[in-house]
């Protein structure tokens, strides 16, 4: 039992924020049903992303909504609220929040008074003042991203097909991909495939007429998965035409033309940004301590570092990795998130009732990366897959990891599915602006907003 009434606030809805409310759920059941604890979940989105699946959805192999996990129905004992939390005054236990609500109310942002709280707000891209790249870029960290780079690079091969203008041409053509991690290589790896695949549809695409371009700063690539499937990727992605720079930079990407630090220029429409990532801003307005580079200074039991009734895991926290040498943090991905967010929720029961708290260790077990359909590398416990064996054993592990029994279910409905017939190489691009032929129609301008309203 608990010693006293405690409101948790969650912050974040992803790996570290579901994961950890799930746990709660689990632990908290009878305090949950007397009314001792309530747990309020704030996310911008009512659905959990389960990113590693997201260059498979850009490839049309997954449909988006089954990347998605929905909060409302897996965390039914826990009240999901769909708004940003934008400041934090931790001594006073409040939290500040805008939701869809106060935007239309324009009454300014609502107070959540809380009594622990557990901050999972990710991560963002780290982006480089690159000139060209908040007007051309494109992340890759969301299904809406995932999805609107799919349609885009489809819409590209339509444009190409339909020019007189060959300049129009080689740059819808030109595809670059800058950031040699997992996000970038996959996305690319998937992406090119799909493009690959859909050129048999075009009767004046091929696909040596495409360029794709990866963009790495260092020399390596795929760095999750070690040095020699890192040269394997390297090789296999070159045998598929595809240009890797290692040791080369974005220099801009201005006017739509990529400049490399190398002196090469691409014109091109399509520039993806997958260089890295960096604490979510609000952490630097928590007030909480935090490392130099930006991430919350935590302990290994997951709480702030001196901070009583704070809590945070996953990309925005810094945990001491106790399995590695002393001052080594734990990376940041799905695998430690995941496994953090079960000890978070253990914990706070724990120190609820006055127990001893656990400690986080684990022991980095590998990586597993799709480099296109039936193509990938792996790693897991020293030993190493690459091709066929290796993309199996991603599509295996990813589809045990993916939660609830419905989604893995949906998922693999899906997979079998698409072994049977073609893939779907359609644009939904219109899908953006789905007002726009209304607007038409009545006579209006279409306007930019994906909304339609102005
Ligand atoms: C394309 C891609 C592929 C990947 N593949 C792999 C892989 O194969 N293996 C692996 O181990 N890792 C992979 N990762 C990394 C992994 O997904 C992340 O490490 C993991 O999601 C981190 O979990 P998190 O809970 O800290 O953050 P997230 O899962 O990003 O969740 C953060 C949540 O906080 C919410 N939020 C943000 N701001 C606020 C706010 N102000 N108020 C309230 N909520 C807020 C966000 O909307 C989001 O829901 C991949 C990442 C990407 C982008």
């Amino acid at each position: 039992m608990v010693k006293e009434r405690a409101r948790i606030l969650v912050v974040g809805g992803g790996y570290v924020g579901m994961y950890t409310a799930l746990r709660l759920q689990r632990k908290l059941r009878s305090e949950l049903r007397g009314g001792q604890v309530e747990i309020t979940v704030v996310t911008p989105d009512p659905y959990m992303t389960y990113q590693p699946f997201l260059p498979e959805a850009a490839a049309g192999s997954i449909s988006p909504r089954h990347v998605v996990v929905p909060l409302r129905r897996v965390l039914d004992h826990c009240r999901v609220v769909v708004g940003e939390v934008t400041a934090l005054d931790h001594a006073k236990r409040t939290a500040h929040l805008t939701t869809l609500a106060t935007e239309e109310e324009g009454t300014g942002p609502d107070q959540l008074e809380y009594d622990e709280l557990v901050l999972a707000p990710g991560s963002v891209a780290r982006t480089l003042p690159v000139p060209g790249l908040a007007d051309h870029g494109i992340g890759f960290k969301t299904v809406e991203e995932a999805i609107g780079l799919r349609n885009h690079v489809i819409e590209q091969m339509d444009i190409a097909s339909s020019t007189r203008d060959p300049a129009l041409r080689d740059a819808a053509l030109t595809f670059v991909f800058v950031g040699g991690g997992y996000a970038g290589v996959e996305a690319l790896g998937e992406l090119e495939d799909m493009a690959r695949y859909a050129s048999r549809s075009y009767h004046n695409v091929q696909p040596d007429d495409m360029k794709w371009i990866l963009v790495e700063a260092s020399d390596r690539v795929l760095p999750e998965v070690g040095e020699e499937l890192g040269r394997y990727t390297v090789t296999a992605l070159r045998r598929r035409n595809i240009d890797v720079r290692l040791t080369t930079r974005l220099e801009s990407c201005a006017d739509r033309v990529a400049v490399l630090s190398d002196g090469s220029r691409f014109p091109t429409r399509t520039v993806v940004w997958t260089a890295g990532v960096r604490p979510h801003p609000l952490i630097a307005l928590t007030g909480l301590p935090r490392t130099d580079r930006g991430r919350l200074k935590c302990t290994a039991h997951l709480t702030v570092d001196g901070v009583p009734h704070a809590w945070a895991a996953g990309d925005a926290a810094a945990v001491p990795d106790v399995t590695a040498e002393p001052g080594a943090h734990t990376a940041p991905n799905a695998q430690h998130a995941l496994r953090q967010a079960k000890v978070l929720g253990d914990n706070i029961a724990h120190a609820l009732r006055g127990e001893e708290l656990e400690t986080y260790a684990h022991a980095y077990t590998g990586a597993v990366a799709s480099l296109g359909l039936h193509k990938g590398v792996a790693q897991l416990r020293g030993r190493t897959l690459t091709g066929y064996p290796a993309w199996f054993m991603h599509r295996a592990y990813h589809l045990s990891r993916v939660p609830t029994f419905n989604r893995k279910a949906r998922v693999l409905a899906e997979w079998t599915l698409s072994g049977l017939f073609k893939r779907e190489i359609v644009s939904l691009g219109s899908l953006e602006h789905p007002r726009a032929e209304f607007e038409r129609a009545a006579g209006g301008e279409p306007s930019t907003d994906p909304k339609g309203s102005s």
